[in-house]
């Protein structure tokens, strides 16, 4: 299938690792200029040097997304750099631990910087561009937003909101067809991952017990699966799919876990 991303300007937040490195990746096979936007400079140039040894290309910009004057130089630039922007791929974000107890009402705001602003801000400077190119937004979310994790407070809040913006993003910019949808993994392993692993006594079991109950051939869900289908809704042969929320998780959120 041709997905025609040809030339077609991909701006990838947290594009250098995990879950967003994998959208880049894809974009760039399919012969998108993919952009990526990451704060972790020396991700960006491995994964740069990594692309080039295999015939590929991406840009990167290496800056915080924390601030919306940020954001708004990463649309600026790449518009000086590419002319276009063709789709907004909101993806970073950090399951940062700020709970109802062990939280406090500053840090709560501050992971709602860390995990919601951006996405915001990102993509009320690209709607002026998305505007001119009919693009899209895909939205980054995670099933902590339907399930709940428990002791996240500032992270589960930004991504049910992110579910609510899609929603009404996608409302709100049907005159310029301009498609929005969001993306909800649950368990994939990505650097992300790992390091919340690494949070528990015993990370090794927690994995096990973890992919215990992944219903879909009782694995995690790989970076590729989700890029897939992000990559698949920025492209035009998604072009009446708007205001949805996939689940890319292998039965997790909604299949009965006493399934074996
Ligand atoms: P990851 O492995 O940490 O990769 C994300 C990249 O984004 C990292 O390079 C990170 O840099 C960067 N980043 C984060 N915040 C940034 C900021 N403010 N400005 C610039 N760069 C920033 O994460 P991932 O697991 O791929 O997760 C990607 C998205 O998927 C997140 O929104 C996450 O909530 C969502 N998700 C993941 C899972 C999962 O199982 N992995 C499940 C559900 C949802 P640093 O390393 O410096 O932070």
């Amino acid at each position: 299938m041709d997905l025609q991303l040809k030339n077609k300007v991909v701006l990838v937040t947290g594009g250098a690792k995990g879950i967003g490195a994998a959208i880049t990746r894809m974009s760039a096979e399919e012969g998108a200029i993919a952009v990526a936007v990451d704060r972790d400079a020396s991700a960006c140039q491995q994964f740069h040097d990594d692309l080039r040894s295999q015939g590929l290309e991406a840009s990167f910009i290496t800056m915080d997304l924390a601030s919306a004057d940020n954001c708004n130089v990463i649309v600026e630039q790449t518009l000086a750099s590419f002319g276009h922007i063709d789709a907004l791929v909101n993806n970073a974000g950090i399951n940062d631990k700020v709970g109802l107890e062990h939280g406090n009402p500053k840090e709560f705001v501050h992971s709602l910087e860390r995990n919601l602003l951006h996405y915001y801000n990102m993509a009320h400077y690209c709607v002026p561009h998305l505007k001119r190119s009919r693009g899209s937004i895909v939205n980054i979310s995670s099933k902590t937003a339907l399930t709940g994790q428990g002791g996240t407070s500032g992270y589960v809040a930004s991504k049910g909101a992110i579910l609510g913006m899609t929603r009404e993003w996608a409302a709100e910019l049907l005159p310029y067809s301009i498609r929005v949808n969001a993306v909800i993994p649950a368990e994939v392993m990505t650097p992300l991952y790992q390091q919340w692993l690494e949070t528990f006594p015993a990370p090794q079991e927690k994995l096990n017990s973890v992919v215990a109950k992944i219903p879909f051939e009782k694995r995690m869900t790989t970076p590729d699966e989700i890029a897939a289908m992000v990559v698949f809704l920025i492209s035009l042969k998604a072009s009446h799919i708007t205001g949805q929320h996939l689940f890319v998780d292998g039965g997790y959120v909604h299949l009965d876990r006493a399934l074996t």
